[in-house]
């Protein structure tokens, strides 16, 4: 949604005047790619039309202050003596002036408004939209080039070190690199991407499963840690560099659960290539089988869905105009996403609605999702 007009008034009783610079930062779904990141593999993420927003203007002091409308709280920090201020929302404006400064960057002060729509912790990265959104008002004060893989890699540097969170790099490049009406294909290894377009007729839905897992960390960690051993086992930097032949093989050499966690890798990256076809030709029947194929994939091979992620799944395959679904996201709870026949939107979303209440006892939160351009500045006046 476009919060200009949330932000707007708000801007003009803090500070008389009304914002001269504005930016945004999208949140993003990934349609395909799943635990490919950090095998230097493949992903397919799109922006979604839920952002974060922050009206502001320069100062001419190295002073940053910012109203948050979401947590209505404020927070004031100079650049010349960035220290942690604990935990929350403000960290991740206090990481990204100093993932910015180590790296060389002069920056000005500002001070602003900030309000957003990506649903926190529902695995929409909210925190990447946060980060980028900063970066972009660091960039605008402070008259920096806008390099998309720079900020991105910037901004995961943030999470990673100043936050302590063990990201990847998919979500801040796709939220600074996204363009409307196109998914991002991107290659995690070199962050080389192309923009894939859309067809018109086809919607992309994500299914909030309204659950959550605690286990999901130790989980991950396991998971790379036996991506890396079988990397190791074939000589290789990452999974990337096994091919399907290469890996069949010699898979009976692996035990069988490490075989199974490398399948899903290696399968995983050639249907993201196998995906862009698709999305190229405009074969949705193709891509939705493809999805379909990836969630069976993480579910018996990779072993990272749960049991109201299958069954949104299977509810959403059976409901009118669905093309494939799959969980997305690190798993054990949280979303899937699906691919939808545009004109069969909405009853798509009441049935699936109806039938994961019915099945479950929870209310799932359904979000219809435009693809969305990556971060960007605004004029207040256009
Ligand atoms: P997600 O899966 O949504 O990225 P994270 O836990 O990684 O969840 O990041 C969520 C955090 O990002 C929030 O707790 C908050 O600190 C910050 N954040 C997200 N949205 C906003 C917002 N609109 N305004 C300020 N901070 C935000
Ligand atoms: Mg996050």
């Amino acid at each position: 949604m476009d919060l200009r007009a949330t932000l707007t008034p708000v801007f003009e009783d803090r500070f008389g005047t009304i914002p001269p610079i504005i930016v945004r930062a999208p949140g993003r779904v990934n349609i395909i790619g799943e635990h490919t990141d950090y095998n230097d593999g493949f992903v397919l993420p799109m922006a979604i039309d839920r952002a974060v927003w922050i009206a502001l203007r320069r100062r001419r002091d190295r002073q940053v202050t910012v109203h948050s409308l979401d947590y209505s709280e404020s927070t004031t920090f100079s650049l010349d003596r960035l220290r942690s201020a604990g935990k929350g929302w403000s960290e991740y404006l206090r990481g990204v002036a100093w993932a910015l400064q180590t790296a060389g960057y002069a920056l000005a002060g500002w001070e602003g408004v900030m309000v957003g729509d990506v649903p926190v912790g529902s695995g929409l990265s909210s925190s990447a939209a946060t980060e980028l959104a900063a970066a972009r008002a660091f960039a605008s004060v402070s008259d920096l080039e806008w390099e998309a893989v720079t900020m991105a890699r910037l901004c995961q540097k943030a999470e990673n070190e100043w936050v302590g969170v063990n990201c990847g790099i998919m979500d801040q490049m796709v939220s600074a690199a996204a363009r409307a009406g196109h998914t991002l294909f991107l290659d995690c290894r070199s962050l080389t991407f192309e923009h894939i377009p859309i067809p018109a007729d086809l919607s992309v839905v994500v299914l909030d499963t309204a659950t959550r897992r605690g286990l999901v960390d130790s989980a991950y960690n396991e998971r790379r840690a036996q991506c890396e051993t079988t990397a190791h086992f074939f000589g290789v930097h990452a999974l990337r560099d096994v091919d399907k032949h290469t890996f069949e093989a010699r898979a009976s050499e692996l035990d069988p659960l490490t075989c199974r966690r490398a399948r899903h890798v290696i399968s995983e990256n050639d249907r993201v290539t196998q995906a862009v076809v698709a999305l190229r030709d405009g074969d949705a029947a193709t891509l939705g089988a493809i999805l379909d194929t990836s969630h069976a994939s993480l579910r018996d091979d990779f072993e990272v869905s749960c049991q109201a992620l299958n069954i949104m799944v299977d509810i959403s395959r059976l409901a009118p105009g669905c093309f494939g679904a799959r969980m997305t996201g690190a798993g054990f709870g949280g979303c899937a996403v699906a691919i939808v026949h545009a004109e069969k939107i909405q009853e798509f979303a009441s049935h699936v609605a109806r039938k994961y209440a019915q099945q479950t006892g929870l209310t799932p939160n359904i979000y219809i999702c435009q693809a969305a351009e990556g971060a960007g500045p605004l004029l207040s006046s256009s």
